[in-house]
């Protein structure tokens, strides 16, 4: 700071005596105590004066030729922007001096002649003061105005924003126990109409309440903790989310901290994740078609071919025994050419349906191989094991007791079975599995049909 603007902080003063004597006696002492003073001796020039410069305070005589002290207060008062400086009045003790309108013209305080420099200077730094004190205020004001206009902007900012969202927007705080310092609970700081029709409530009646503890207790108590975990790591959340009250909706939403507490963004997807469902439902359903035979809706041999594969590599690295059950429906042609074909084709969905609920095992297959023929996969399970599911089948057929007039083997259906067993090998192909049970069939059939053979 230079001595200039030093002396501007001390005080500017202007002086205003038509005696020039008693102007350099105040002016002097002023001076030497490092205000800066400019000192005229007339009315009219005080009043030229102070539009080139505004002090901070004027010392005004009120006894003076041509304009008293009064009328040159009044002009200052009458004037907007100068009615600011404050007036201190000089009077000799030998004037008649008249204190009301001295202060009803404007004035606001006042010194006497002869003058005694601690009490001109006591009276001259109180009002300084007053004015430093004012100018601060002024400016505070201006600064709080424009705060609170920017203040204002953003608040119409976010109030738009949270108006015409199509998303969902709100801040939460944490609420903590005051003890243990664990969040314990949200308080709703900002809500927007799209969260708030969401969970049936006017925006009004949500901010301000402690309400998501409550509301995920009902929902998803586990989402409650993932919120206090955002605030606690700083880690945004995004997750799919499913609200089963009223509108039955999927929500996505975005958790982010902030200070403590989080901001969440919430899209409804219901749209997307019902095209989503269909399409897994259908492509479920493309994978089932694509595996299942249609007439019998036993597995079709692609699901068989490719199970045989995978099981074979499987019990291959666990050495473990891996066996085939083929079967055949006796004397088929005969039961279609008496019976027809509809009848046969409802006789293969009977045996196919009832063997299927012969096999208990999850990993067990039933597959149609083509026509009335059968397979019956079966991973780690021995030649004793499979001996085993095929005397079921063919109990559980004898027990199914289809009329079949035409067969020379007995009057009901009947199946012959082949059966065989191994454990896979990398060096050979699963196919001979297929071939080796189609042999032992075979050997069924020779040997008289309605039985098995290994
Ligand atoms: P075997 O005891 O030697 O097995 O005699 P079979 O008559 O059963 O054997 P064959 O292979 O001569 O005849 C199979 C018959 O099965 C031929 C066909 O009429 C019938 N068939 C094959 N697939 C179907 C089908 O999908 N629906 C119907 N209804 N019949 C079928
Ligand atoms: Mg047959
Ligand atoms: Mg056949």
């Amino acid at each position: 700071m230079n001595l200039d603007s030093d002396k501007e902080n001390k005080g500017n003063i202007l002086l205003v005596d038509d005696n020039p004597k008693n102007l350099h006696l105040l002016s002097d002492s002023l001076i030497k105590l490092g205000y800066t003073v400019r000192s005229v001796t007339s009315g009219r020039m005080a009043l030229k004066t102070v539009k080139v410069k505004q002090p901070d305070i004027i010392f005004l005589d009120i006894k003076m030729p041509e304009m008293d002290g009064y009328q040159v207060c009044r002009t200052l008062k009458a004037d907007e922007v100068l009615r600011a400086i404050p007036i201190i009045f000089i009077s000799a003790l030998d004037d008649v001096f008249d204190k009301v309108i001295a202060f009803e013209s404007g004035g606001i305080d006042y010194i006497t002649k002869p003058f005694q420099m601690e009490e001109v200077v006591a009276r001259l730094e109180n009002q300084l003061t007053i004015q430093r004190q004012r100018r601060l205020l002024e400016q505070e004001n201006i600064k709080r105005r424009e705060t609170e206009e920017i203040l204002y902007q953003s608040r119409a900012m976010l109030a738009s924003i949270l108006n015409s969202s199509l998303d969902g927007i709100a801040a939460m705080q944490a609420v903590r126990n005051p003890a243990t310092g664990e969040i314990e609970d949200f308080r709703c700081l900002a809500i927007n109409p799209v969260i708030a029709k969401a969970f049936g409530r006017k925006c009004e009646e949500i901010i301000g309440k402690l309400v998501l503890k409550k509301l995920l207790t009902n929902l998803e108590p586990e989402l409650f903790n993932h919120f206090v975990n955002v605030v606690e790591t700083g880690e945004a959340l995004k997750q799919d989310f499913y609200h089963p009250l009223g509108n039955f909706s999927w929500y996505h939403f975005v958790a982010v901290k902030l200070d403590d507490g989080f901001a969440i963004t919430i899209r409804d997807i219901t749209a997307r994740k019902q095209i989503e469902l269909a399409l897994q439902d259908a492509n479920q359903k493309l994978e089932q078609l694509a595996n299942l035979d249609g007439l019998t809706q036993v597995a079709n041999r692609r699901c068989f071919d490719a199970r045989l594969k995978t099981e074979w590599k499987r019990l291959a690295r666990e050495q473990q025994p891996l066996s085939l059950i083929m079967f055949d429906v006796d004397k088929f042609k005969l039961y279609n050419d008496y019976y027809g074909h509809l009848a046969g084709d409802d006789c293969l969905i009977r045996i196919a349906q009832t063997v299927q609920q012969t096999i208990h095992r999850p990993a067990d297959l039933v597959a149609r191989y083509g026509g009335e023929e059968f397979l019956v996969l079966l991973p780690n399970t021995d030649l004793r094991g499979a001996i085993k599911v095929a005397e079921s089948i063919q109990q559980a057929i004898h027990t199914l007791a289809i009329p079949h007039v035409k067969s020379d083997v007995k009057d009901i259906i009947t199946v012959s079975l082949g059966i065989t067993s191994r454990i896979p090998n990398w060096d050979i192909k699963p196919y001979i599995l297929i071939a080796s049970a189609d042999k032992a069939l075979y050997h069924a059939k020779q040997n008289g049909r309605d039985r098995y053979c290994v």
